[in-house]
């Protein structure tokens, strides 16, 4: 490719309305341009990169066996009521109704079509297992789109699904994503950590996401070094002894204080001025549908994970409005401990001993002070907070820590949940109609290139693994004017070519240094400058990521380039 006859918009600057470093070189680099808020258009730069990691995907998912089929974007309702989820998922679907009025969404993952396929298709156990898959655009409508390609409204996903006879054969397929998985992060280069997304203690399918640690990343990681322990903040279990906070001094009894239209705790203890130390936080929850109420310090986090272990419920829920009204005759706001009716309590360790807090009265516009646990409310202790750093690994008993990372895998055991309620059933040997057992494995495509961006951007812009940076090298004449350069970085051009290298050639008419820039800027691993020296027979190869450079014979050029890249290219690790 011929740079001049390139549309590569690059800006100087970087674009304002950018926060995270993927976004901001995305967008400087000329690699996408947002049609609006979550939608982006990928010029060619992106475009050339998502390709070359959709090959990756290709060849490990070949490489285990597993078929490449393509089903429609658009789906018609009725398969997703089938299942359940049309109903259970919420504002995340895009809806729409065709000419005739029949209701359509579009697909955010496909569960539904592709087990309405093989309910058409599969009749005995001798056509199992099967492995399907499909680098296709998803669509989910997100709160709050962000981040660039990071969490967009539209984006690209492999995702595959698994149909086995028996729990041994989704084992066999789940654990064959998981290398499969690992092999594709590295060969894209990343440095990625493999989270348990499962919580043990509540039984229920495994599941593991693969997440790229990253300062941009919107999950959080718990992860302790000692152990290995690695979980989703959502799902982590760790015992907790958070330092002590000094409770508000005096020996008054409870006291009923106004507090109109301050509802969180900030809110409320930014007008009463005790920090959120010093406040209980109430939420009223429904645990496989009964009611309780658990309570934190106000500057915790609940974990659902710890409730439902504590509870033994599989389904923990916040409570509806209607149901808080009903169960306490206050908003959400303004609950408390203090007269909560037949609610079970359960409190965090963290208030135990703890005197004279604040919380709601359960009456609308009211908060009550000098609440002593123990003395005003009785409540069962247990560990319910979200996991902090310097909690204890339950396994080790040493120290874990939190980390942000940005998720680009998902690998899930579903068990029979869409073989079942969409009556997928085959023939055993005895000739008797069974569910098979699925699994689903995703893949989000341009969260790859933004972690991989993440990771690996410098004041100067991004140095992508050479294996999915658009090209591998830019041949780059200093002077076009001046005929042996030009002449000399022609035929360069070809010669890398012809040796297989993906390369571009700068033939822009514009300064060297603008060149340089440019080529540094989208992330070029390696530049071939073909300047002065080149009376002496030299050409300079540049290293993107080091910015190192060395003089090398024209002739020899080809060579030791393809033996560079051959060098630098990630490679899978073997793992079991
Ligand atoms: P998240 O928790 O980030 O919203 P998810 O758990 O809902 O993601 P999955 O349903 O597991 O996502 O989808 C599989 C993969 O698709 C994710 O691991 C992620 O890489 C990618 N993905 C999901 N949502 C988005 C999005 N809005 N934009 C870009 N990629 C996404
Ligand atoms: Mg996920």
């Amino acid at each position: 490719m011929r740079w001049s006859q390139l549309h590569v918009p690059t800006l100087r600057d970087d674009p304002a309305e950018a926060e995270v470093v993927s976004h901001k070189l995305l967008l400087r680099a000329g690699y996408i341009r947002q049609l609006s808020a979550g939608l982006y258009c990928y010029l060619y730069l992106a475009k050339r990169s998502l390709n070359k990691i959709e090959r990756i995907i290709r060849q490990e998912m070949d490489a285990i066996g597993a078929q490449e089929i393509y089903t429609p974007e658009l789906h018609p309702a009725d398969v997703w009521k089938e299942s359940g989820r049309w109903q259970a998922i919420g504002g995340d679907m895009f809806r729409l109704k065709d000419r005739w009025g029949r209701e359509h969404c579009l697909g955010m993952t496909e569960e539904e079509v592709v087990t309405f396929i093989a309910r058409g298709e599969l009749r005995s156990y001798k056509q199992l297992p099967q492995i399907w898959y499909q680098i296709q655009a998803k669509f989910r409508d997100e709160p709050r789109p962000k981040s660039g390609l990071m969490r967009v409204r539209r984006f690209t996903m492999k995702d595959s699904y698994t149909f086995d006879m028996d729990a041994a054969g989704l084992d066999a397929a789940y654990k064959k994503h998981y290398r499969a998985y690992c092999r594709i992060f590295d060969r894209c280069g990343l440095d990625y950590l493999a989270v348990d997304a499962h919580s043990g203690a509540m039984g229920g399918s495994e599941s593991c996401e693969f997440m790229v640690p990253s300062p941009a990343g919107e999950d959080w990681i718990v992860e302790c070094p000692a152990s290995g322990y690695r979980a989703n903040l959502e799902k982590a279990v760790t015992t907790a002894k958070p330092p002590a906070v000094p409770d508000p001094a005096g020996d008054a009894g409870l006291e009923e204080f106004q507090t109109p239209g301050k509802k969180t705790i900030e809110e409320v203890s930014e007008f009463d001025g005790c920090p959120p130390s010093s406040h209980i936080k109430a939420m009223v929850m429904a645990a496989d549908g009964k009611p309780l109420m658990a309570l934190l310090r106000g500057d915790h986090q609940l974990s659902e994970t710890k409730l439902a272990v504590e509870t033994g419920a599989t389904r923990i829920r916040s409570a509806h409005a209607e149901e808080i009204d009903q169960w306490l005759g206050a908003g959400a706001g303004y609950v408390g401990p203090v007269g909560a009716g037949d609610l079970t309590l359960l409190a965090d360790s963290a208030l135990e001993g703890r005197r004279n807090l604040i919380t709601g009265a359960n009456r609308d516009g009211y908060h009550l002070r000098n609440v002593t646990p123990g003395r005003d409310f009785q409540a069962r202790f247990a560990d319910l907070r979200e996991a902090e750093d310097g909690d204890f690994d339950i396994a080790s008993g040493e120290p874990v820590r939190r980390l942000k990372a940005i998720e680009v895998g998902h690998i899930f055991k579903l068990g029979y949940k869409y073989s079942a309620s969409m009556g997928l059933k085959v023939l055993d040997e005895n000739g008797k109609g069974v569910n098979p057992i699925m699994g689903s494995y995703g893949i989000g495509v341009e969260r790859v290139l933004t972690g991989a961006i993440e990771q690996n951007a410098d004041s100067v812009g991004m140095s992508l693994p050479v294996s999915i940076a658009p090209f591998e090298a830019v041949v780059t004449p200093v002077n076009l004017k001046n005929s042996a350069q030009r002449e000399a970085a022609e035929r360069l051009y070809r010669q890398l070519e012809t040796a297989g290298v993906d390369v571009l050639l700068d033939d822009r008419a514009e300064r060297a240094g603008v060149k340089f820039k440019d080529a540094d800027l989208i992330g070029i691993p390696f530049r071939v400058t073909v300047g002065r020296k080149i009376g002496d027979g030299l050409v300079e190869l540049t290293e993107r990521r080091t910015r190192e450079s060395r003089d090398a014979a024209v002739g020899e050029i080809a060579k030791l380039l393809t033996q560079r890249i051959g060098e630098v290219m990630p490679v899978a690790e073997s793992r079991n």
